[in-house]
């Protein structure tokens, strides 16, 4: 391959590198926003099972105190069972307790639901506070993670920035810019033409003599479709198969 060419395959490798960090560089804070959103959303979690316990503990108060008022008329009517004169006085004193019997063991029943109720949302409190300390730590983990990404993806850049404008400085004005003005359109600048005469990246086949230039690989040809400058990999020399030790 000539020097030249050599050094365009190099180019391409750099600004593939480059673009590459740059567009990773670029999701970083989106993927740090994702990991806070999914603390967020574990933290939601917790909240709304502890706001469901706090309901249901208010609701079991307000039962208990309607037990207590008909616990209280039982009390009392049956404190005045004792007091009344006549039959009819004393059947409907009797009629009274038994309703507010009745009463008292609905908001008893209701008592009772509250607490079955009450326990399963406490459950549910202890599981979502166990996911959020799993979430917080896995978070953490993770930023910690995407802050060392972030110094390497940086000094990549970096470096390979600086690779680029090395290499620049050796180049053909020309052919640099002839380089960033395919890029620019097409983001690859410069890739291979396949063994079977394809560019590699439009797919297209070349013509056979434009693909027996790019085998030569010493001048610069550019696809005709694409225009992205072309070069060739020769396949690997064929592998002498092991040598077989006599079975006769
Ligand atoms: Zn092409």
């Amino acid at each position: 391959m000539s020097p030249e060419l050599e050094h365009l395959v190099t180019l391409q490798s750099l600004d593939s590198s480059i673009t590459d960090a740059r567009a990773r560089i670029l999701l970083h804070p989106q993927r740090l926003a994702d990991a806070d959103a999914r603390l967020t959303a574990s933290q939601e979690t917790v909240a709304a099972a502890k706001q469901r316990l706090k309901a249901n503990h208010e609701a079991r108060g307000a039962l208990e105190k309607d037990a207590a008022v008909f616990q209280g008329r039982v009390t009392k009517f049956k404190d005045q069972l004792a007091a009344v004169k006549t039959n009819r006085e004393f059947t409907a004193m009797q009629h009274e307790i038994e309703t507010a019997q009745k009463a008292l063991e609905v908001a008893e029943e209701k008592v009772i639901e509250r607490m079955v109720e009450g326990d399963a949302i406490a459950a549910d409190v202890k599981l979502a506070e166990a996911a959020l300390a799993r979430e917080r730590k896995e978070v953490e983990a993770e930023k910690a993670t995407l802050a060392e990404e972030l110094v390497t993806l940086e000094a990549a850049l970096a470096k390979a920035s600086d690779a680029r404008a090395t290499l620049v400085t050796g180049l053909e004005p020309g052919l640099v810019k002839l380089v960033e003005q395919v890029a620019r359109k097409r983001g690859v600048a410069i890739c291979h033409a396949t063994r079977d005469g394809l560019c590699s990246v439009c797919h297209v086949r070349l013509r056979p003599q434009v693909f027996q230039l790019v085998r030569a690989n010493d001048a610069i040809i550019q696809c005709d479709t694409c225009n992205r400058i072309l070069y060739y990999v020769p396949p690997p020399p064929p592998v002498e198969p092991p040598a077989t030790h006599g079975t006769p």
